[in-house]
């Protein structure tokens, strides 16, 4: 399938899906958070772009403007302040909250013998701790109103591991594990948690991989392609509707056939 019929078929299957939802895409700026905004605002959601950056974020907003709308808040998840405020700020201006999507993410390549604490710590932020905290902030609401998605994006290295990933592959598995947990004991409160784990995407971030001279697709893709925004974006958006309204706990791969090999 080429990337075109993959945005084609995302935007035409939920179409309406999400109207009158309210959704929250952590690290919406670029890359896959923003892939899963505007797939969410095709869906009919009305998306709360957040991240750092502003000039990019309101970029994505303008984007958002042909389907529901939505708006921008600035976080830098690194900072305690902006993870406290971020919920209250959502429900504060746009009034409610109906999806959140913890998104945001990052890396720290390192062999374990010379891994620096201060990376771990702070993927270990980032990747676990902020989704653990948006999560609770936000259960607390969707609880009361007895109904809520919430999506963890984790990876493949939530499942399996590669070297100098030791930070990266902790998170991961760490958020595969609060995930289910989560899913757990939020059930019987109408409130849905669930995990897409992206193999290798081509974003900004993973330009050294796919980017790199000699880089194989073939070799490490079964199905021949390396994989696009959109492709997570159509996942996240299943979940997010009412067609997985019986799906609780579960990590949903979206990696190309890579780990079955
Ligand atoms: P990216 O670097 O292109 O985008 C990450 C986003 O998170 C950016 O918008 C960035 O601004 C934001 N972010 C990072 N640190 C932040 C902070 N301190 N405060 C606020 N925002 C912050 O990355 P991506 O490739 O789009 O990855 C998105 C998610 O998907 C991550 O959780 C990543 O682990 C996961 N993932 C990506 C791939 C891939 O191949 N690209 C594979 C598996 C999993």
């Amino acid at each position: 399938m080429s990337e075109t019929s993959s945005n084609d078929r995302e935007a035409h299957a939920f179409a309406g899906a999400l109207t009158g939802r309210t959704a929250l895409v952590t690290g919406a700026t670029r890359g896959i958070g923003r892939g899963i905004a505007l797939a969410l605002g095709k869906a009919g959601a009305r998306v709360i772009v957040t991240g750092r950056g502003e000039t990019n974020g309101q970029a994505v907003v303008e984007e958002l403007r042909q389907y529901s709308g939505g708006g921008f808040i600035a976080a830098d998840l690194t900072d305690d302040r902006d993870v406290d405020s971020l919920i209250p700020a959502v429900l504060d201006q746009y009034g409610d909250l109906d999806i959140l999507v913890n998104n945001a993410g990052i890396d720290a390549d390192n062999p374990f013998l010379e891994h620096p604490l201060e990376d771990w710590r702070r993927v270990l932020k980032v990747n676990l701790e902020v989704p653990f905290r948006l999560s609770q902030a936000a259960a607390r609401h969707l609880v009361a109103k007895k109904r809520g998605v919430i999506i963890n994006i984790s990876s493949v290295y939530g499942t399996v591991s590669t070297a100098e990933a030791g930070s990266y592959a902790a998170s991961k598995h760490g958020l595969n594990g609060l995930s289910k947990t989560m899913a757990i004991e939020l059930a019987s409160s109408g409130v849905r948690v669930n995990v897409v784990a992206p193999g290798l995407i081509k974003t900004d971030r993973t330009e050294d991989i796919w980017g790199a001279p000699g880089f194989d697709i073939a070799a490490r893709m079964p199905v021949g392609r390396i994989g696009v925004p959109e492709d997570v974006a159509g996942a996240v958006v299943f979940l997010a509707s009412d067609a997985a309204d019986f799906i609780h706990g579960h990590v949903l791969t979206v990696d190309g056939g890579r780990l079955i090999r």
